[in-house]
């Protein structure tokens, strides 16, 4: 697996291992933190190793799930031409070494492909509508691009490929400091801060809990012959100020939002259509929103908790509460 070491693939790290496979987990730690792996290091079926997936890589396996990418806007912007760089040559480097061990690979697209969407919801079939020269043009560009050599090695030299175009995913081992909507309200909601709303907050977003995504991903890698993109999301559809008031509702308070800026070429709707994960994986989201979020506020409650004392005790020792 490339990119184990980040929120989603640490979980999928979990649930493969728990089925007993060996797990090579490549990471350059951009984004992934050992904190989400710490518990995993014991394993002896669990192996990590510091790659950068731009680099050619050689490694016996028999599955490859592709995810070395940033996947949040902060993240992914902050070198977009890197960004570019880790789907284009990443997933270039990995069709390589499929193709050599003979290994079936699944791509972690995304609904970003389809851009601002001018079709609701989003079927595969519908191609998008994605501004090339934009400041996200890096990430839903560079998917693009990595679906195309997919499909092409796919064509030309029969690597058996999948493609799940993942759509907005929480839960916990999200980064706090990564922007996205998700951590960014649960945290400001934990330290009793103003939830920032961007734009209007009428734009929409379909959550999907991280447990569930996972039980994709592994059912549509061991799906026979499904080589076309499959949408993997939550079809149940919210305006990010219908999120806000989710969030509050589980954290308790009131619900106190300030408004910013949307940032440019944000897509006004999104809403998976999940017709074909139904039919040929037989995979739907199990878990509702609010059920998620209250895990995924729990998590953030530790981890903000655990920051807390680690703070105090260095004001103990007479030093600054602030290094971290
Ligand atoms: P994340 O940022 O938490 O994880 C990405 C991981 O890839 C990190 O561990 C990072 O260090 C690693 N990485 C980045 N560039 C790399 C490189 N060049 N070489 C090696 N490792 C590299 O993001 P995530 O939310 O876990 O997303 C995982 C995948 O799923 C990404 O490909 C993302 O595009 C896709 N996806 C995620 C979502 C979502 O809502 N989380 C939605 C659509 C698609
Ligand atoms: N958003 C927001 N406040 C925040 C962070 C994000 O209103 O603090 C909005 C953002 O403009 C977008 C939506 O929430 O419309 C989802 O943003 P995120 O970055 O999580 O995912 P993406 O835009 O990539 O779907």
């Amino acid at each position: 697996m490339t990119g184990g070491a980040g929120f989603i693939g640490s979980h999928l790290s979990d649930r493969l291992l728990a089925e007993g496979h060996h797990v090579v987990c490549l990471d350059n730690f951009f984004t992934g933190r050992r904190a989400n792996l710490e518990h995993l290091l014991d394993n002896a079926g669990f192996e990590v190793m510091h790659h950068d997936v731009c680099e050619p890589m050689f490694v016996e396996v028999d599955q490859i799930y592709n995810l070395a990418c940033p996947a949040s806007p902060v993240h992914y912007q902050y070198n977009p031409v890197k960004t570019v760089k880790s789907n284009v040559m990443g997933t270039l480097n990995m069709l390589v070494l499929a193709k050599r061990v003979g290994a079936r690979i699944l791509q972690a697209s995304t609904s970003e492909i389809y851009g601002d969407p001018t079709v609701h919801p989003q079927p595969e079939t519908y191609w998008g509508n994605v501004n090339t020269t934009g400041p996200r043009a890096c990430y839903d560009e560079g998917k693009r691009v990595a679906e195309t050599l997919m499909s092409d090695y796919h064509r030309e030299d029969h690597v058996d490929i999948r493609i799940a175009r993942i759509f907005n995913t929480y839960g916990p081992r999200m980064a706090e400091n990564d922007g996205r909507v998700v951590s960014n309200f649960i945290v400001q909601a934990l330290r009793g801060q103003e939830l920032t709303l961007y734009g209007t907050g009428e734009q929409t977003r379909s959550f999907c809990y991280v447990d569930d995504l996972v039980d994709g991903l592994v059912r549509l890698m061991n799906a026979e012959g499904r080589t076309e993109p499959v949408n993997l999301g939550n079809p149940v559809e919210f305006t990010i100020k219908e999120l806000a008031e989710e969030v509050v509702k589980v954290v308790g308070g009131e619900t106190r939002v300030t408004y910013r800026p949307l940032p440019e070429d944000d897509p006004t709707q999104r809403q998976p259509d999940i017709t074909r994960a139904r039919e040929w994986l037989g995979w739907e989201p199990r878990i509702q929103l609010a059920d998620g979020l209250v895990r995924t506020v729990d998590y953030f409650r530790q981890r903000l908790a655990r920051r807390n004392r680690a703070a105090l005790s260095r004001v103990d020792q007479g030093g600054s509460p602030l290094l971290d």
